[in-house]
């Protein structure tokens, strides 16, 4: 069967579902949660895969889940994510009132239109006319957040990474994968409802711990304020700002975890997390090589001690696969018009999708239908149809003209070449890992 009449097919059942899907979207929306912790999530992603009659499997990466529609041949394995985690965000009116989570990234329309995708391919029939195999995956933990409790999971052996996806990669959930689709949403700017394309930063992250000596704060004489020296660090990587390339759209945005125990006492025990990003790994590097500078300067000071810890972060996303651009380009503007799609450019922001785009050819486009600005209280859905709906059927669309008419386009690019190998993605994390630690 033609790719046009599959797409008619597998759109009509997602418009005849459109209420279910719009109800799975609020339903995640009301019930934001933290990532490797997305466990109500995942149960209703796991109901629906139950419910579809897909086989699956649980708690990947702690939290994920990987469902397969098997094509009538496997000639090639496309993989559809979409992301289980909120940010927190404790003002926001969703917010869940004793995490502060809230889907302020708008996670929630990505699982939507992950169910979507997959009710509409599944009970519409079209995978015997498929070529090849569909893992629809969700994904835990995007937002590399909280670090120190990742941290202890990761000395604890339970992660290796921040992020999900990573995550995903280093458990070998992708290793029969050949090439990965998802979006993000996005607000609905300039009469743009979706954007292709562009590139967005890379990072180091760090976790930062300054020891002082406590002393009565009535008596600090013979302490060590950890806070002051803190406080001297961020200022000195306030000072190298002017040093960086406006090309290299570096992004330096420390904050304070813990300021000290109690107001009567010196702070002996100041905790910071912050990120290093750059358009580039090499720009990462020799800006994170500038903070370590400062944060040592704040505690050499006051003769304070800091530990740096070093964690992966994620690589910039800087290669969307060229024929899935087109692909999900011709889709999505014949659901809401060439007119209302534009291309991306660079964002400073940072997601594990880059990561995934350096072993396999990958696409992350933006569909809109949202308002206000990510990870602000202001964000939320203002077009459930656009943010939903037209979400579930541009991915389902692309997935057929991957697997369709004998998957000639799916092995067009699964064909392509330049992409690490896994043990050299995990090896180029090691490597790039000890050296942020490293004096220059
Ligand atoms: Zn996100
Ligand atoms: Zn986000």
């Amino acid at each position: 069967m033609k790719k046009a009449s599959l797409k008619d097919k597998v759109c009509k059942v997602i418009e005849q579902n459109a209420q279910r899907i719009i109800d799975i979207g609020t339903q995640v929306w009301k019930n934001p949660e933290l990532g490797y912790k997305e466990y109500k999530t995942a149960a209703l992603v796991e109901k629906t895969w139950e419910e579809l009659g897909l086989p699956f499997e649980s708690q990947l990466a702690r939290t994920g889940s990987k469902a397969l529609l098997k094509g009538e041949e496997s000639k090639t394995t496309v993989a559809l994510m979409g992301e289980l985690d909120a940010v927190i965000c404790p003002e926001h009116p969703c917010a869940d009132t004793e995490t502060g989570a809230a889907h302020s990234c708008a996670h929630h329309a990505q699982i939507a239109a992950l169910l979507g995708a997959a009710i509409g391919l599944v009970r519409s029939g079209v995978s015997e006319h498929l070529s090849g195999d569909i893992a629809f995956m969700a994904v835990p933990a995007e937002e590399p957040v909280e670090m120190e409790f990742r941290q202890r999971l990761r000395e604890k052996g339970e992660i290796g990474f921040l992020g999900g996806k990573q995550e995903m990669i280093r458990i070998g959930a992708l290793d029969d994968v050949d090439m990965t689709v998802m979006f993000h949403s996005t607000n609905n700017k300039r009469n743009v409802k979706a954007m292709v394309g562009g590139t967005s930063n890379g990072f180091i992250a760090k976790l930062i711990k300054y020891k002082g000596r406590e002393a009565h704060a009535g008596s600090p004489s013979g302490g060590i304020n950890a806070l002051n020296a803190a406080m001297m660090g961020l200022q000195g990587i306030h000072a190298q700002r002017e040093t960086f390339k406006d090309s290299d759209c570096i992004r330096i945005h420390p904050i304070i975890t813990k300021g000290g125990d109690l107001v009567n006492i010196i702070p002996a025990d100041v905790r910071l997390e912050t990120f290093v990003r750059g358009k580039s790994m090499k720009a990462v590097m020799s800006a994170a090589r500038k903070t370590n500078r400062a944060l040592k300067a704040g505690a050499m000071a006051v003769g304070a001690e800091v530990e740096i810890i070093e964690i992966p972060g994620f690589y910039p996303r800087n290669k969307n696969d060229e024929i899935l651009n087109s692909i999900f380009r011709s889709n999505i503007s014949a659901l809401i018009g060439e007119e209302n799609v534009d291309e991306k450019g660079h964002g400073a922001g940072s997601s594990d999708i880059g990561d995934v785009m350096q072993i396999m050819p990958a696409v992350h486009p933006y569909i809109g239908g949202m308002k206000g600005s990510g990870h602000t209280k202001e964000r939320r859905v203002v077009d459930e149809y656009l943010a939903y709906i037209v979400s579930a059927k541009s991915m389902a669309m692309t997935l057929i003209d991957l697997l369709a008419e004998g998957a000639e386009k799916g092995l067009q690019v699964k064909a392509q070449q330049g992409y690490m190998s896994k043990t050299e993605y995990l090896d180029y994390w090691s490597e790039i890992t000890e050296q942020a630690g490293r004096e220059e």
